[in-house]
């Protein structure tokens, strides 16, 4: 196997509804990628505007840009690549170039298609002295090969990078990387909106108050509000075991110790 994943739209399970406090992220993908894609023969009618062929995200971590990206893929219909890095990288593996260059061919067969690879700076980082020979070459085919997407503006292959730190990232990458998007930790309205969705289908009490939530939660993630909530439901559902003791007497409550983000919450 190549890449660590291939999917399929249909199988992508995640779109833009599952996405809380992005709107204007989601507003210019939807308008540089997903249309162009999805409307192929009206854009191809202008060489101004085409989908671009390198985007990145960046920001912190668990901010949501693998859910993005994933997201964008099933928005636009395309199937999608979830490169690990870890192969390729791997200088004793003597296979990393022909896996890169298969790992295109596929794409350039299959696409629409995004190869998607995560901790891109961990991969392209700038170029420098102390660079392993087969790490060296490894980053010159791949551009290389990004490049070929460029000459051929009929193929509708994106390679979209997420890091947490753009800064590590080689200049020619970012050149490659026209569309670009920081996505960094919600604000306190983006919380409140992330919060809802997360709850939205949950059995939440009346007295629970979503704005002060948000507003204590500075600093969280979304991936840390999420987080939080699954804790503080195991929180509650140990609550409820422990009152029925004898009923779950099998049940370990160790596994279901909520961290400390959780009891800020269920303290509230
Ligand atoms: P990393 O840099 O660690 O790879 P990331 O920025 O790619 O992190 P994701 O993996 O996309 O973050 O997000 C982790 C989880 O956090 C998501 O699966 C989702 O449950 C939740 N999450 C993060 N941001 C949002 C958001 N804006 N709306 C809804 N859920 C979110």
């Amino acid at each position: 196997m190549i890449a660590t994943h291939l999917v399929v739209p249909a199988d992508i399970a995640v779109s833009w509804n599952d996405i809380a406090g992005l709107d204007d992220v989601i507003q210019e993908l939807r308008e540089s990628v997903v249309l162009p894609v999805r409307h192929r023969d009206l854009f191809n009618q202008s060489k101004l505007w085409q989908a671009p062929k390198g985007v990145l995200l960046h920001g912190p971590p668990g901010c949501g840009k693998t859910l993005i990206a994933k997201a964008t893929a099933k928005e636009a219909g395309m199937r999608f690549i979830n490169l690990d890095v870890a192969i390729l990288t791997d200088k004793w593996y003597g296979e990393s170039q022909k896996l890169a260059s298969a790992v295109f061919s596929l794409a350039i067969k299959i696409q629409p298609c995004i190869i998607f690879i995560d901790e891109i700076d961990s991969f392209l980082r700038s170029r420098n002295s102390n660079d392993h020979e087969a790490t060296a070459m490894m980053k010159t085919q791949f551009m290389m090969l990004w490049d070929g997407l460029n000459t051929n503006s009929n193929s509708t292959v994106i390679v979209m990078g997420a890091t947490n730190r753009p800064k590590d990232l080689d200049k020619a990458i970012i050149r490659r990387m026209p569309a670009q998007f920081h996505i960094g930790l919600p604000t306190e309205v983006q919380r409140l909106q992330i919060l809802k969705l997360i709850l939205e289908t949950e059995c939440v009490h009346n007295d629970v108050d979503f704005n002060r939530l948000a507003k204590l939660t500075n600093g969280f993630s979304g991936s840390d509000l999420r987080e939080m909530c699954r804790n503080a439901s195991v929180y509650r559902m140990r609550l409820f075991m422990r009152s029925n003791d004898n009923q779950f007497s099998g049940f370990s409550a160790q596994s279901a110790e909520p961290s400390t983000s959780a009891n800020a919450a269920v303290e509230l």
